[in-house]
């Protein structure tokens, strides 16, 4: 197979139309059989549901060319049941984990040409979503619905290293307690824009958002989970109904306790004590980990040991062994790397 004539390394992330997506459609209660397309165009009803009431959910994760040449995707029977849970709490139909599982290989191997080689620090990111199809005027759930998977090349998401970030405690909430934060709904990024915009216009590069409830406690930025190492190098990640349960976090969590012999710990994460902590790093499928340098609290500043040049140690360790397993250098933990060819 001969690959696109890109420049892997500086694509960036933005979106890069490939040849073939995968289209099914939901109508009288059943989804139909789907397809690959080659039209990355979608033509619906003025209002249609999710254009109406925002009945949208979606997911995220990458193809990898490994090592040895294959191309794999890391856990995306994880991605199957969030969506799966996305698509509950929005009443919306479910499409089988199995047949999600599918369609994703089959997208990735129609756009075969577009998976970055091995070393190019590039990948091929994949897109599922699902929207509520037909039209909606009285509040209700649609009752027609497509789910489709684009797939875009994406450059090194550290372009000449990472750089740590620095972070503003935001004054926006992200997610209500008992409801939306802990799937992934379009609507949870639609209500951050806002906040972020405002966050990069006062020269910071991501938001912290607390717990709406007593806005004492962290809970994740815009689209990112945080990682905290203690001075004793214990892994500390928050717990929170209304967390986005990040798979890059969880993956981590365990290559933190069973390839490096870390202790870690899910639990409440108050504001007060993000001083105390060594490293901070926020993670998701676009960077794996990156570094945060520094927290701003209105004003109080916290610098984090590790400072603002530099990944910390723990954080680069947990970094090099999930990008290592996701690359085939490492071996991986039963079930983690999915092969499509
Ligand atoms: C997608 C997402 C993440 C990261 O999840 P991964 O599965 O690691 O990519 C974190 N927070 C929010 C709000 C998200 O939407």
């Amino acid at each position: 197979m001969e690959k696109k004539n890109l420049d892997w390394a500086n694509i960036g992330f933005g979106y890069h139309e490939t040849d073939k997506r995968f289209v099914s459609n939901y109508k009288d209660g059943v989804w139909d059989e789907g397809a690959l397309t080659a039209d990355a165009n979608i033509v619906i009803n003025e209002c249609a549901g999710v254009l109406q009431y925002a009945q949208t959910c979606f997911e995220g994760m990458k193809a990898y060319t490994t090592e040895d040449g294959h191309i794999v995707t890391f856990r995306p029977d994880l991605n199957a049941q969030r969506m799966e849970d996305s698509c509950k709490r929005l009443e919306m139909p479910v499409f089988p984990k199995d047949r999600f599982v599918q369609a994703v290989a089959d997208v990735v191997a129609a756009n075969e040409a577009y998976v970055p080689p091995y070393g190019s620090g590039a990948t091929l990111y994949i897109r599922p979503y699902m929207f509520g199809s037909s039209s909606v005027i009285g509040v209700k759930p649609a009752e027609e619905y497509q789910f489709r998977i684009f797939t875009t090349p994406v450059g090194p998401y550290f372009k000449g290293g990472a750089k740590p970030l620095t972070i503003k405690v935001s004054d926006f909430d992200r997610a209500a307690p008992h409801g939306t934060g802990h799937i992934k709904a379009g609507l949870n990024y639609a209500m951050s824009l806002h906040a972020i915009i405002t966050a990069h216009e006062e020269g910071y590069d991501e938001n912290m958002y607390l717990d709406p409830g007593t806005r004492s406690k962290v809970e994740e930025t815009g689209g990112a989970n945080f990682l905290f190492v203690t001075k004793d190098n214990k892994v500390v990640t928050p717990k929170s109904g209304s967390i986005l349960p990040s798979i890059t976090r969880r993956s981590l969590m365990t290559v933190a306790k069973d390839y490096l012999g870390l202790e870690v710990e899910e639990r409440e994460v108050l504001l007060e004590e993000v001083k105390d902590f060594a490293e901070c790093g926020l993670c998701g499928t676009a960077a794996v980990i990156s570094p945060v340098g520094k927290v701003v609290d209105h004003g109080k500043e916290i610098v984090f040991p590790s400072g603002m040049n530099e990944m910390g140690p723990i954080t680069k360790k947990l970094y090099d062994t999930l990008t290592g397993i996701q690359m085939g250098r490492l071996e991986a933990p039963e079930g983690w790397i999915h092969v499509i060819k």
